[in-house]
């Protein structure tokens, strides 16, 4: 796909306010490094254009399917993370979606207001709002926050300033006392949402949109179990993609598009038709979200010659690995069987969390791995803190372990490469 290019319109993102002068400098780098990571491939599935495209109308096309959502009375809410009742926003007619904190461009921005030893994520996402570098920013009715962890919940007092923020109490454990206090604060979001429409969400409104969701994290599945085969019929920068994209398109559309890559992978397994070699050394990875555009560890690792199966991760496994059976349940019984899908969420915020410790073992067997590297975002102590966890029980388990901490600079990946060439040698051993 040689003629790819992120599309601009400097008319658009002029009426969203943003600072267009510099604006207008990011499509073409990101034309750049999308083509270096993703185009450069060999043998990409056909059913990636679609992906491609999304990355293309990034900045245009989708940012004008949320202003004219808008336009239409329904909410369009931004949020960062897992955490977010999106059934509620799919029941009002609404568009939930995941905001970029994934580039290091905006952190400088960030650190003339923040202190500069706090996640990349909080500060990559807050310096796209305060300097007007981010169009999904610009298009949202209010902001969702939420109390995962402190420079997350301490940032949204800051935004707030800047776009409504709504910020939700999650708990830290999961008792049931914890599961009530939950189900309360997704009823405070609903009527945040309602607010937006002047209507009350009906039973059948809520259904179909779990039933939307449902699909959706299905499909995820389906893709996910694909790439387990061995050899691999998609790479793990795709993946990444995909699950990325998964945080902004229309759900609907999406889903299809999944379902139609799935059918042709399942034709390139039959075929023997794979993206990498079946001795190719076989990488999972845990840990810390990577939030649109963070494509630097997958880029590492896969080209270091290894091929990653699996990301146990919100940008992962975590969104996608449990449902909500809906069952003739009524409205009220369907908001409880959602709270207690989203209590399923093993986010290294809560204590204890062995269940996660778990599901990254589960994952790991499952996806015919043969070595976990476990993220950790800078800064991040509760994964930082859980990582020892991991480690026992990868040792106790006989499977090769490697941390990596990183942030989005370009600085450490001469470093993080030689360790990561390294570790892939133990495995090819
Ligand atoms: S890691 Fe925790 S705080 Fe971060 S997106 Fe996932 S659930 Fe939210
Ligand atoms: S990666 Fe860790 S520190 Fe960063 S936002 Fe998520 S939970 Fe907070």
């Amino acid at each position: 796909m040689s003629d790819f290019s992120v599309k601009a319109d400097e008319q658009l993102w002029t009426e969203l306010q943003m600072d267009v002068e510099r604006f207008k400098n990011v499509p073409p780098v990101l034309t750049k490094l999308y083509s270096d990571i993703f185009l450069s491939q060999k043998n990409r599935p056909a059913e990636m254009t679609y992906f491609d495209n999304m990355i293309e109308n990034i900045y245009t096309g989708r940012i004008q399917e949320m202003l004219d959502a808008r336009k239409a009375g329904k909410p369009v809410i931004g949020t960062f993370c897992v955490y977010v009742p999106e059934e509620i926003i799919q029941a009002a007619g609404g568009l939930c979606i995941g905001l970029c904190g994934g580039s290091q461009a905006t952190v400088p921005d960030a650190e003339k207001i923040l202190p500069r030893n706090i996640c990349p994520m909080v500060k990559s996402a807050f310096g796209f709002k305060i300097s007007g570098m981010c169009p999904f920013f610009q298009a949202v009715d209010f902001v969702y926050g939420e109390t995962t962890c402190d420079a997350k919940k301490k940032t949204w007092e800051l935004l707030d300033k800047y776009v409504p923020t709504h910020v939700m109490e999650i708990p830290q454990l999961k008792r049931e006392r914890d599961k009530r206090l939950w189900l309360e604060e997704v009823k405070d979001f609903k009527q945040a949402v309602e607010k937006i429409t002047g209507n009350e969400i009906s039973e059948d409104e809520l259904r179909a949109a779990v039933d939307t969701l449902n699909a959706k994290r299905k499909s995820l599945q389906r893709l996910n179990s694909l790439r387990h085969n061995n050899p691999s019929p998609i790479s793990g920068r795709d993946m990444l993609l995909i699950q990325q994209i998964a945080f902004y398109d229309d759900p609907v559309r999406f889903t299809d598009k999944v379902n139609e890559l799935c059918d042709e992978l399942e034709a390139r397994i039959k075929e023997n038709n794979a993206v990498a070699p079946k001795e190719t050394p076989r990488i999972m990875v845990s840990g810390t979200p990577m939030a649109l555009p963070n494509w630097k560890l997958h880029n590492i690792i896969e080209g270091s010659g290894a091929v990653i199966v699996n990301e146990e991760s919100c940008i992962g496994t975590r969104y996608y690995k449990d449902t909500i059976e809906t069952n003739g349940a009524s409205a009220e019984e369907m908001l409880e069987k959602l709270t207690e899908r989203y209590m399923k969420i093993d986010c290294s915020c809560f204590t204890p969390n062995d269940d996660r410790i778990d599901q990254v073992i589960a994952e790991y067997k499952a996806s015919g791995a043969q070595g976990l590297i476990d993220y950790c975002l800078q800064f991040c102590h509760t994964y930082n803190i859980e990582a020892v966890k991991l480690r026992e029980a990868c040792e106790k388990e006989g499977i090769p372990f490697m941390a990596i901490e990183s942030d989005y600079s370009p600085e450490d990946v001469g470093q993080l490469q030689t360790r990561v060439e390294a570790f892939i040698e133990q495995i090819s051993e």
